[in-house]
């Protein structure tokens, strides 16, 4: 008998939270907006970081979406390799980590034409999903980035947080998945407890650092299933971050890079339990999983 798709779609099963790491190698940025010379050196701790976010996704038993950084995968391709080979989603984060806003369409293109390019050499496989560096891209600056996105073969995008620390954003209209209007694309936003004014981001875990965990679970239990979570590998890593800087980076410089690097160090002291503390009462899953789940029509009664 013949079916016909129409409008209605699955939900995921409650308690189902969507678990991405952000691959990035926070030594090369943190010396980049620095002004150091040698920046694009790889850092010395991304394999060691890498290896204790796995080995935690290990014990947890779950599988994740990491957003690859272009620039990041060029210097570390081996563990790319490795986060595949271990069953995780590759996805991209964009190729030199700059805001999307600051960029010209032309330039977001070959951004992303970049990242793809260097995430299809190292794993064989075609990125499907999307996050902007520091969550930029809903802005009125860029509207050219959605069909880019879907010139590139994307299927969705991870970019949106109703964050206040995000200034000139769009406020989303819902912080649950959704097809983005008037493109192929879904966007999968941060999770974000929305209570009157009130905008608390309790999917990030540099939230969960000034964010009791008590209160973190009460917000994802609001969000509900699909709410994103994020980490980066330097926040689940129990060795604290240190610049590096080399000589040539002025003293105020210096002086910022330390003080972000302290930011970071009480972020990371928090991450790994937290983490432990959603995973005992939600099921976590990859994008990518949420993504075949939600974008499938269900085919009509006949
Ligand atoms: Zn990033």
């Amino acid at each position: 008998m013949a079916t016909a798709p129409n409008s209605s779609v699955v939900r995921l099963a409650e308690r189902t939270l969507l678990l991405s790491v952000d691959f990035e190698d926070w030594h090369q940025l943190v010396r980049r907006r620095a002004g150091d010379p040698g920046w694009a050196q790889p850092g010395p701790a991304l394999a060691r970081q890498t290896d204790v976010t796995l080995s935690l996704l290990d014990s947890l038993g779950v599988r994740c979406t990491f957003f690859v950084l272009g620039m990041s995968g060029r210097s570390h391709p081996e563990l790319v390799r490795t986060i595949a080979a271990a069953g995780h989603e590759i996805a991209c984060h964009g190729d030199q980590h700059l805001p999307v806003h600051v960029q010209t369409a032309d330039e977001f293109a070959a951004d992303l034409g970049a990242a793809r390019s260097t995430i299809e050499q190292i794993t064989g496989v075609q990125p499907v999903g999307y996050r902007a560096p520091a969550f930029s891209i809903l802005r009125a600056q860029a509207p050219w980035a959605y069909p880019a996105l879907v010139r590139e073969g994307f299927a969705y995008d991870a970019s949106e947080c109703d964050s206040f620390v995000i200034r000139d954003r769009i406020a989303p209209a819902t912080v649950s998945p959704h097809p983005i209007a008037g493109s192929d694309l879904w966007e999968y936003p941060v999770a974000v407890w929305r209570a009157g004014r009130l905008r608390l981001p309790v999917g990030g875990a540099s939230y969960w650092s000034f964010t009791p965990t008590p209160i973190v679970l009460r917000g994802l239990r609001q969000v509900g299933a699909g709410g994103g979570l994020y980490l980066h590998p330097h926040e689940l890593d129990s060795q604290p971050l240190r610049p590096m800087l080399g000589t040539g980076v002025t003293v105020a410089r210096r002086r910022q890079a330390w003080l972000r690097t302290g930011r970071r160090n009480v972020a990371r002291l928090r991450a790994a339990d937290t983490l432990r503390a959603i995973a005992a009462e939600h099921r976590l899953i990859t994008y990518g999983e949420a993504h075949a789940q939600l974008s499938t029509r269900v085919p009509a009664r006949t």
